[in-house]
Protein backbone atom coordinates (compact mmCIF):
# COMPACT_ATOMS: atom_id res chain seq x y z
CA UNK A 1 0.00 0.00 0.00
CA UNK A 2 2.92 2.47 1.06
CA UNK A 3 5.09 1.18 -1.46
CA UNK A 4 4.52 3.80 -3.70
CA UNK A 5 5.02 6.81 -2.36
CA UNK A 6 8.19 4.73 -0.26
CA UNK A 7 9.60 4.45 -3.65
CA UNK A 8 9.14 8.11 -4.78
CA UNK A 9 10.22 9.79 -1.48
CA UNK A 10 13.56 7.54 -1.84
CA UNK A 11 14.13 8.24 -5.25
CA UNK A 12 13.85 12.17 -4.17
CA UNK A 13 15.98 11.44 -1.24
CA UNK A 14 13.85 12.37 1.36
CA UNK A 15 13.14 9.40 3.11
CA UNK A 16 16.95 9.04 3.93
CA UNK A 17 19.43 10.88 6.43
CA UNK A 18 18.25 13.07 9.07
CA UNK A 19 14.80 13.42 7.78
CA UNK A 20 13.99 9.45 8.28
CA UNK A 21 13.69 10.30 12.63
CA UNK A 22 11.14 13.26 11.99
CA UNK A 23 9.24 10.97 8.98
CA UNK A 24 8.64 8.02 11.10
CA UNK A 25 7.46 10.09 14.04
CA UNK A 26 5.03 12.19 11.50
CA UNK A 27 3.75 8.83 10.34
CA UNK A 28 3.22 7.58 13.85
CA UNK A 29 1.46 10.52 14.95
CA UNK A 30 -1.16 10.34 11.74
CA UNK A 31 -1.56 6.68 12.59
CA UNK A 32 -2.58 7.75 16.01
CA UNK A 33 -4.85 10.73 14.70
CA UNK A 34 -6.79 8.17 12.42
CA UNK A 35 -7.20 5.48 15.37
CA UNK A 36 -8.20 8.64 17.44
CA UNK A 37 -10.85 9.75 15.01
CA UNK A 38 -12.06 6.36 14.30
CA UNK A 39 -13.06 6.54 18.51
CA UNK A 40 -14.30 9.69 18.47
CA UNK A 41 -16.79 8.90 15.81
CA UNK A 42 -17.66 6.02 17.65
CA UNK A 43 -18.39 7.75 20.77
CA UNK A 44 -20.54 10.38 19.24
CA UNK A 45 -22.55 8.08 17.40
CA UNK A 46 -22.72 6.42 20.57
CA UNK A 47 -24.03 9.35 22.06
CA UNK A 48 -26.66 10.53 19.83
CA UNK A 49 -28.20 7.37 19.86
CA UNK A 50 -28.37 7.30 23.65
CA UNK A 51 -29.86 10.98 23.49
CA UNK A 52 -26.83 12.44 25.40
CA UNK A 53 -26.74 16.38 25.65
CA UNK A 54 -22.83 16.47 25.04
CA UNK A 55 -21.97 14.43 21.98
CA UNK A 56 -20.08 17.01 19.89
CA UNK A 57 -18.14 17.49 23.45
CA UNK A 58 -17.15 13.60 23.79
CA UNK A 59 -16.22 13.27 20.60
CA UNK A 60 -13.41 16.07 20.79
CA UNK A 61 -12.24 14.50 24.54
CA UNK A 62 -12.08 11.31 22.67
CA UNK A 63 -10.13 12.78 19.65
CA UNK A 64 -7.86 13.92 21.85
CA UNK A 65 -7.33 11.76 24.65
CA UNK A 66 -7.79 8.94 22.94
CA UNK A 67 -8.43 5.48 24.88
CA UNK A 68 -8.86 7.40 27.88
CA UNK A 69 -11.24 9.74 26.82
CA UNK A 70 -13.80 6.44 25.72
CA UNK A 71 -12.93 5.26 28.78
CA UNK A 72 -14.00 8.15 30.72
CA UNK A 73 -17.36 8.90 28.32
CA UNK A 74 -17.89 4.37 28.87
CA UNK A 75 -18.03 5.26 32.56
CA UNK A 76 -20.29 8.32 32.54
CA UNK A 77 -22.76 7.33 30.14
CA UNK A 78 -24.82 5.39 32.04
CA UNK A 79 -26.19 7.80 33.95
CA UNK A 80 -27.56 9.16 30.56
CA UNK A 81 -28.97 6.11 29.40
CA UNK A 82 -31.58 6.06 32.75
CA UNK A 83 -31.92 9.58 32.07
CA UNK A 84 -32.99 9.24 28.05
CA UNK A 85 -35.33 6.36 29.45
CA UNK A 86 -37.02 8.22 31.84
CA UNK A 87 -37.90 10.96 29.78
CA UNK A 88 -39.01 8.59 26.83
CA UNK A 89 -41.57 7.04 29.35
CA UNK A 90 -43.88 9.60 30.90
CA UNK A 91 -46.87 8.00 32.10
CA UNK A 92 -50.27 9.28 31.51
CA UNK A 93 -52.16 9.70 35.06
CA UNK A 94 -55.52 11.60 33.95
CA UNK A 95 -58.34 9.87 35.51
CA UNK A 96 -59.44 9.25 31.62
CA UNK A 97 -56.50 7.35 30.78
CA UNK A 98 -56.55 5.26 34.46
CA UNK A 99 -60.34 4.40 33.62
CA UNK A 100 -59.00 3.16 30.05
CA UNK A 101 -56.19 1.20 31.69
CA UNK A 102 -58.47 -0.47 34.04
CA UNK A 103 -60.99 -1.45 31.61
CA UNK A 104 -58.21 -3.37 29.44
CA UNK A 105 -57.16 -5.46 32.76
CA UNK A 106 -61.01 -5.99 33.53
CA UNK A 107 -61.27 -7.03 29.99
CA UNK A 108 -58.58 -9.36 29.57
CA UNK A 109 -59.24 -10.81 33.42
CA UNK A 110 -62.30 -12.00 33.11
CA UNK A 111 -64.35 -13.51 30.08
CA UNK A 112 -66.80 -11.22 28.54
CA UNK A 113 -70.54 -12.33 28.10
CA UNK A 114 -73.08 -11.31 25.69
CA UNK A 115 -75.96 -9.14 26.77
CA UNK A 116 -77.91 -10.22 24.36
CA UNK A 117 -78.03 -14.29 24.15
CA UNK A 118 -75.32 -14.80 26.86
CA UNK A 119 -72.56 -16.57 24.83
CA UNK A 120 -69.38 -16.11 26.58
CA UNK A 121 -67.49 -13.62 24.15
CA UNK A 122 -63.80 -14.80 22.16
CA UNK A 123 -61.32 -12.54 24.03
CA UNK A 124 -61.03 -9.06 22.46
CA UNK A 125 -63.80 -9.54 20.04
CA UNK A 126 -65.97 -6.66 19.57
CA UNK A 127 -69.50 -8.09 18.58
CA UNK A 128 -70.95 -11.72 19.72
CA UNK A 129 -69.88 -14.07 17.32
CA UNK A 130 -72.91 -15.92 18.09
CA UNK A 131 -75.83 -12.84 17.48
CA UNK A 132 -73.83 -10.37 16.10
CA UNK A 133 -74.62 -7.90 19.30
CA UNK A 134 -71.95 -5.11 19.78
CA UNK A 135 -69.66 -5.58 23.02
CA UNK A 136 -68.44 -2.41 23.58
ZN1 LIG B 1 -74.95 -12.81 21.54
Amino acid sequence: MFDLPMAIMQRMGIFGGFMRPFLMIGAGLILIFIFNLLLAKYVHRDAIRRHHPHAEFWAIVTLFFSVLGLLVYAVLRGDYDLLAEKSRTTIDRSPAAIEKARELVTFRKEPQFCPSCGEQAKPGANFCFKCGTALR
